[in-house]
């Protein structure tokens, strides 16, 4: 008899897995439909020794002292802040859009940010609310720097328009009026130093944790004996899609490595205007590994395949919330992490998730063992 199972080996199931086991000295059993831990934060080393990502680049960044000190057990860190240019015009110039973005792109030379922010106003489009991805574009940049930086990256990236999906979207990447060219502003910016796969080897490596790979909680949940479920998988599926189904947005990743040292200025290149695919990543950039080849992915946009993107848009929080009043009436399960919340959530929030989780459970059940 386990004392939990745990469905998914990504952030969510593996910090869980560990809180259980070392804080309460419970039995869990890990599984995971796919061959490997980590879920689409899992990292390798490919054919020719170069460490990659196998579900696109994975960067680190958090404002919470108390996640990364979490993590900070079971991994040491490299810092990195990182970087990405956009192709436009025939131009690689910096996204976020900053002072360097626009002076190149228009041929100006706005000095400070004072310049910038007159320059952005006298493009901006004021509107009454702010609603859409296209909104909270358009009213802080106008419709110009719209038009070639998101408009076509999210119709690529979603297969809806921006004025189709909510703000939260384009709202992930801010404005500036200086020429900071970094592609986040957290206070931690770090990568784990020998990869994301170490690290959650080392997170589970417990006595009381057992893992089973290549297994579905559909095949299962009946032979396995427990007591207690933490679901980390989509919770349409959970509830055998029973109000239907929720929209994810896929990928069709692209690896690839090239006989040359380098292939790009920086980690990202996205491509708003050209091409079928969205970016392109090149992991040295991410690892600091030194090596005599490279290795970069292209990242395709699909339906098909693995559920990587909760789509953020009324109508399917409207399904969502369906789902989230099951889920709050099921017995002794708990639903964490970005499929079984459908949230566009970042690493480290599914981290502080899953922390969060772990607390208010410890607060309220009685323990099986001391630890
Ligand atoms: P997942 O990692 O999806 O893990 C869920 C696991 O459950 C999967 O391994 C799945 O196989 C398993 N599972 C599901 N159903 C079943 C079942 N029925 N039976 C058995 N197993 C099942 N975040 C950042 O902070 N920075 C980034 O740079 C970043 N880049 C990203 C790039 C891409 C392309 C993507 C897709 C995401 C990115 N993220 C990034 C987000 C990050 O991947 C997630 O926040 C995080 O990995 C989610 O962890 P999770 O445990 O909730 O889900
Ligand atoms: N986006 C865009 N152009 C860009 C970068 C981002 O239109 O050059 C939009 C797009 O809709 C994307 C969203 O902003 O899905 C969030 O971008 P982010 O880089 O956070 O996406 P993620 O890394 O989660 O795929």
């Amino acid at each position: 008899m386990f004392d939990w199972l745990i469905v998914g080996a990504g952030f969510a199931g593996c910090v869980l897995a560990e809180r259980l086991a070392s804080q309460r000295n419970e039995k869990v059993l890990l599984i995971d439909r796919r061959s490997h831990v980590g879920g689409n934060a899992y990292d390798f080393y490919n054919e020719a020794g170069l460490l990659i990502h196998a579900y696109g680049p994975h960067i680190f960044h958090t404002n919470s002292a108390q996640i990364v000190d979490y993590l900070s057990s079971f991994t040491e860190w490299r810092k990195y802040s990182h970087r990405v240019l956009a192709e436009v015009d025939g131009k690689l110039l910096p996204i976020p859009i900053n002072r360097t973005t626009i002076n190149v792109l228009y041929g100006l030379s706005l000095s400070d940010d004072a310049e910038v922010a007159a320059f952005l106003a006298s493009q901006a489009e004021p509107l009454d609310s702010i609603n859409t991805a296209e909104d909270v574009v358009v009213s802080s940049v106008g419709r110009d720097l719209y038009e070639k930086f998101f408009r076509g990256y999210t119709r690529k990236q979603w297969n809806l328009d921006p004025s189709q999906l909510d703000k939260s979207v384009t709202a992930r990447v801010p404005t500036r009026t200086n020429s900071d060219d970094r592609y986040f502003t957290d206070r931690y910016q770090i990568m784990p130093k020998h990869g994301y796969s170490r690290m959650f080897h080392r997170m589970l490596r417990h006595s009381n944790i057992n893992i089973m790979l290549q297994v579905d909680y559909a095949d299962i949940r009946k032979y396995v004996p427990h007591r207690r479920l933490i679901y980390t998988g989509q919770i349409d599926e959970y509830f055998d899609f029973c109000f239907g189904r929720l929209p994810y947005r896929s990928l069709r990743f692209d690896h690839v490595t090239l006989d040359k040292t380098w292939h790009q200025p920086v980690g990202v290149i996205n491509y708003p205007q050209t091409h079928s695919y969205t970016r392109v990543t090149e992991y040295k950039h991410l690892t600091g590994q030194e090596h005599r080849k490279t290795a970069i992915t292209f990242e395709y946009p699909t339906d098909m395949g693995d559920p990587y993107y909760p789509v953020p848009c009324p109508d399917n929080q409207t399904l969502y919330k369906k789902y989230e009043e099951l889920a709050l009436k099921a017995g002794d399960t708990w639903f964490v992490g970005r499929l079984a919340t459908y949230r566009y959530y970042n690493m480290d929030q599914v981290v502080g998730q899953a922390l969060a989780t772990f607390r208010r459970l410890d607060e309220t059940l009685p323990r099986q063992a001391q630890p």
